[in-house]
């Protein structure tokens, strides 16, 4: 097949892929020791793509011994970093070699539409892992001063074994980013995706090794969160955890390390993130593209969506009219064809809870405009792309995270009105402003507790800035940036008395 390029291209790809079912330790395939096994399910169709190992504690206390003796072996932790460096970069290359085979089976297993999979797959995940290579021989320690008769350096270690405990709305891209800085550090990994997607983690696994890392680095647990999860938490032997996920889970993660090793937890949660426009924004193609995305993208299923559109009188019902004239013209199906815009939701309970807050939108007397239910006609966990005006801040949609389609508006009476609307949440991790005045930009963007700011366009970064949260949304420790190995490091102090 030449470069593949319509759904039925992607459907062959499809029908080729042998998906993983078991999981990885130890540089090798394992079933759970208990035998028992979980179904994973196509949330676009309801198909059962196979089943995979329901790993628990007895898993995770394996992988743990793998990671804690490749460790203490040093062939990753105690290697040259230009070796690690050249490890990164041939998985990065081996990942873009892969990137169509990895992004058919991410939107298989998430419903993910195949144009996100394949934007993430095949340039961002790439790009953490080279990245992170790139700096593993550029970061030094340091000396500090004292007097000529010490030596007194700071040097960084890397922290041991890390646990990665992962949610399912970019399976691989959340692994890349909790990875790449820990490998590129030294670490040695037990990494647990989300069950609803265990499949390109597993298989990411598999190319490190073919890429060079050494048996028991990485080692990848599919499970469940009460049971992989709580033993990756709970763990005596695990150094560092990074979680990303929902809040309340982000919360057990605390609980666990307290009542376990006092492990050091890195927590990047749940978002309910303000999009702001003033009244001199221009309402142009551009400002309109970011608010959809900000709602929309990757079906509302993101940690950074700016589902609260916090709108100046002034020029509300222009931005509504453009809004809405672009909602309708968003095209919700079949995730594998390239011309899909939203693909489905990643499972029948997660749409569920998401047509829930639409009800609770519609009976709190916010206006539905748009969308407003599940997708008529298709047979997954499709959800409209839904437009509430009238949302008023103490309503739930304005409250909580819905984490789908729902773009929800907040009219606002000049800018410290709608400074004071988006500051009332429990959540810090994203805000998105929009307006010509650079001074009234720089006042909103300090004065907003929250992790990233994006101004005159909605974007959360890239692999160069930090990523975390405020408040609710997270932890001081960062994902992304020179920060996020910061995370996996720990720091010595060798004093040297010279005679
Ligand atoms: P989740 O918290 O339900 O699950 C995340 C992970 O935690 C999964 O691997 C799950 O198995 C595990 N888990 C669940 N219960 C557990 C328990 N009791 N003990 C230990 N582990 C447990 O989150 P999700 O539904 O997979 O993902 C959606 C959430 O993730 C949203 O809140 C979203 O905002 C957040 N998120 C945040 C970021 C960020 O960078 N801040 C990025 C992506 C997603």
């Amino acid at each position: 097949m030449t470069s593949p390029s319509s759904a039925a291209d992607y459907r062959v790809i499809a029908s080729r892929l042998a998906f993983p079912s078991r999981a990885y330790i130890d540089g090798s395939w394992h079933e759970a020791t208990s035998g028992r096994v979980f179904e994973n399910i196509n949330p676009a169709t309801g198909a059962v793509l196979g089943t995979v190992a329901h790993c628990d504690a007895a898993e995770v206390d394996k992988a743990v011994g793998a990671a804690r003796r490749s460790f203490e072996d040093g062939a990753w932790s105690r290697a040259a970093p230009e070796e690690r460096k050249a490890v990164l970069l041939r998985l990065a290359d081996l990942v873009r070699e892969h990137a169509e085979e990895l992004a058919v089976m991410e939107s298989l297993d998430s419903g993910k539409t195949i144009k996100d999979c394949l934007n993430e797959i095949g340039h961002e995940v790439p790009t953490f892992f080279q990245w992170y290579a790139e700096l593993a021989d550029k970061s030094f320690g340091k000396v500090a001063p004292t007097g000529e008769k010490t030596v007194a350096m700071i040097v960084k270690e890397p922290v041991g074994v890390v646990g990665l405990v992962l949610p399912w709305n970019f399976p691989l891209l959340m692994a890349a980013w909790k990875l790449a800085p820990a490998l590129a550090a030294g670490c040695s990994a037990v990494l647990k995706p989300a069950e609803q997607t265990p499949l390109t983690a597993l298989r990411l696994a598999e190319l490190a090794t073919e890429a060079g890392l050494p048996a028991g680095v990485l080692n990848v647990v599919p499970g469940f969160g009460e049971t992989a999860g709580q033993a990756i938490g709970r763990h005596n032997d695990i150094d560092v955890v990074s979680f990303t996920g929902s809040t309340e889970v982000g919360a057990y993660f605390l609980k666990y390390a307290s009542e376990s090793n006092l492990k050091p937890v890195g927590l990047e949660m749940g978002g309910k993130s303000p999009f702001i426009v003033l009244e001199d924004a221009d309402i142009d193609d551009a400002l309109i593209s970011s608010a959809i995305n900000a709602a929309f993208w990757n079906g509302g299923q993101n940690c950074s969506a700016n589902m609260r559109q916090i709108i100046d009188l002034k020029v509300k019902d222009t931005f509504l009219h453009r809004v809405l004239e672009k909602t309708r013209a968003l095209v919700v199906g079949d995730p594998l064809d390239p011309g899909t815009d939203l693909g489905s939701m990643v499972s029948a309970e997660h749409q569920s809870r998401v047509l829930s807050y639409i009800e609770a939108g519609k009976s709190e007397g916010a206006r539905l405009l748009a969308g407003g239910g599940a997708s008529a006609g298709l047979p997954g966990c499709f959800v409209d792309p839904t437009v509430f005006d009238g949302v008023t801040p103490a309503m739930r949609v304005a409250r909580e995270e819905i984490f789908g389609p729902v773009l929800g508006v907040i009219g606002a009476n000049g800018v410290e009105e709608a400074l004071k609307i988006a500051r009332d949440t429990d959540y810090g991790l994203h805000a998105t402003i929009f307006t010509r005045d650079i001074d009234k930009a720089f006042h909103l963007a300090k004065r907003l507790p929250c992790g990233t700011v994006a101004v005159n366009g909605f974007t959360e970064g890239n692999v160069t800035t930090p990523f975390g949260g405020y408040k609710r949304s997270g932890s001081l420790a960062r994902d992304n940036g020179t920060e996020a190995v910061e995370q996996y490091l720990q720091t010595k102090t060798i004093w040297v008395s010279l005679r």
